[in-house]
């Protein structure tokens, strides 16, 4: 007997039909003697559809004021989808019980729309389980220490299981969606994607960070730091299938470098369309304008990513970065009002039509010549390279949105993922 931790994304919860199956899959695993903890996500479109109706109301503001409300509201998401499957599972004849994020509680910070889980009580849970009942506890949400609801940050239910999983010393965590497991890319771009048996930790961690949605980043790095075993599998399967052919399919996420790893040199390919380029053409080149033009974005707390500064001519240079395509206008206007005449910089362009592409791999370490591999494939299809950024284990570029499929297609016949693994 263990205890075990569900996730079941949006699609899976996504009908009363689709709640009985997951409740069906669940009692299967009570019966195996399993103690049960499962956290479901808003039932599909649901999330956007509350935030979608907040926007109606009152256009996006960047107050504390707003993301109370923002997270009071989306928060309910979780709370509705909780409760359903509480009374699906009852319907099962499984004893069952639901807790919102206050309730249980999860502690956060106070950053809402993005807050960081601070602490899990595990006190009631735990009772729970112990009288036999399965819990359910929603994703995505949590409490501050002054009893406001906060929420976690699109995606976020997979960090509450993750996280759930971490406090309770759970067997495993699995996080069950639409997908059969992490993919060489996202199989919707590139159907030719091939399925990871494993995925070590290290990259899941930089595909989330670079666009892959299938784990939130957050997650990854619980999962990391708690050392929580980890497996992204299907919901889609039969709910009846043998419960020791479900344990062990899907991606398991490895610690460990070369226990069975699929070797390749280049293991996935991340995409990200979510971010924006922001150009101050024409500013003096001197000590201190990174400090200057960067300093003052992350003063308005906005995060940045790729980062160029260009080779000065006749004294003057051009300095590009990006940043969340929410925070575009933002940071135009910042850079605009005040930074720009500081600066005695000329202009500030933009360019919301972007999109970041990343090659990903653990191997990239010890081979040479893999990112120019890369620039190769992208000269010979003919994109432009905007932005380049590299770490150890991954090389990104930054180019114009149009060419995303194209690019990833290409880099991921080039690095052979469509080839089965040895
Ligand atoms: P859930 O609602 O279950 O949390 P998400 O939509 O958040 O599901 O994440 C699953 C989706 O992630 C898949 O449908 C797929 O389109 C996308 N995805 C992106 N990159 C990958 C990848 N490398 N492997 C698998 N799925 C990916
Ligand atoms: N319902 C939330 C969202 O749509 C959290 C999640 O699904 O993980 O972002
Ligand atoms: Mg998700």
């Amino acid at each position: 007997m263990a205890l075990i931790v569900h996730k079941y994304g949006g699609t899976s919860m996504g009908s009363t039909e689709r709640i009985r199956n997951v409740a069906k899959r669940v009692a299967k695993w009570v019966r195996a003697g399993h103690q049960m903890v499962v956290v479901p996500s808003a039932m599909s479109g649901e999330t956007n559809r509350l935030l979608g109706l907040a926007k109606e109301l009152a256009p996006s503001q960047a107050s504390a004021a707003y993301g109370r409300e923002l997270d009071m509201l989306a928060a309910t998401g979780e709370q509705a989808s909780s409760a359903l499957l509480a009374l699906a599972l009852q319907a099962e004849g499984v004893e069952a019980v639901s807790y919102a994020g206050w309730q249980v509680q999860v502690l956060t910070d106070s950053s809402y729309t993005k807050a960081r889980i601070e602490h899990i009580d595990d006190k009631r849970v735990r009772a729970d389980l112990d009288a036999g009942k399965v819990v359910v506890i929603t994703g995505f949400q949590g409490v501050d220490d002054a009893g406001n609801i906060t929420t976690l940050g699109r995606g976020g239910s997979d960090t509450s299981a993750v996280a759930v999983a971490a406090a309770l010393k759970a067997a495993e965590c699995l996080i069950y969606t639409d997908v059969d497991g992490v993919y060489t890319t996202d199989p919707r771009v590139e159907p030719d994607a091939r399925r990871l048996k494993t995925v070590s930790f290290e990259e899941m961690l930089e595909m989330a960070s670079l666009g892959s949605k299938v784990l939130q980043i957050r997650s990854v790095e619980f999962a990391g730091k708690y050392k929580v075993p980890l497996r992204v599998l299907s919901s889609f399967t039969p709910w009846d299938i043998d419960i020791q052919e479900e344990a062990s399919s899907g991606t398991l996420i490895t610690f460990e470098e070369d226990e069975n790893m699929e070797q390749a040199v280049v293991s996935g390919i991340a995409f990200n369309r979510d971010e924006a380029k922001i150009s101050v053409l024409g500013v003096p080149d001197k000590p201190g304008i990174a400090y200057q033009i960067l300093g003052a974005v992350a003063d308005a707390n906005i995060e940045v990513d790729v980062i160029i500064q260009n080779l000065s001519k006749n004294g003057m240079t051009d300095f590009s970065f990006t940043v969340h395509r929410n925070d575009y206008n933002k940071t135009i206007d910042l850079l605009n009002g005040k930074v720009l005449p500081e600066l005695g910089a000329s202009t500030v362009e933009g360019d919301a039509k972007i999109c970041k592409v990343s090659i990903v791999g653990i191997g990239m370490r010890s081979h040479v010549g893999v990112a120019s591999k890369m620039f190769r494939v992208l000269s010979e299809e003919g994109i432009n390279i905007q932005m380049i950024s590299t770490s150890e284990i991954k090389t990104s570029v930054v180019i114009d949105e149009k060419y995303m499929e194209l690019a990833v297609r290409a880099l991921h016949k080039a690095f052979d993922l469509d080839q089965n693994a040895a």
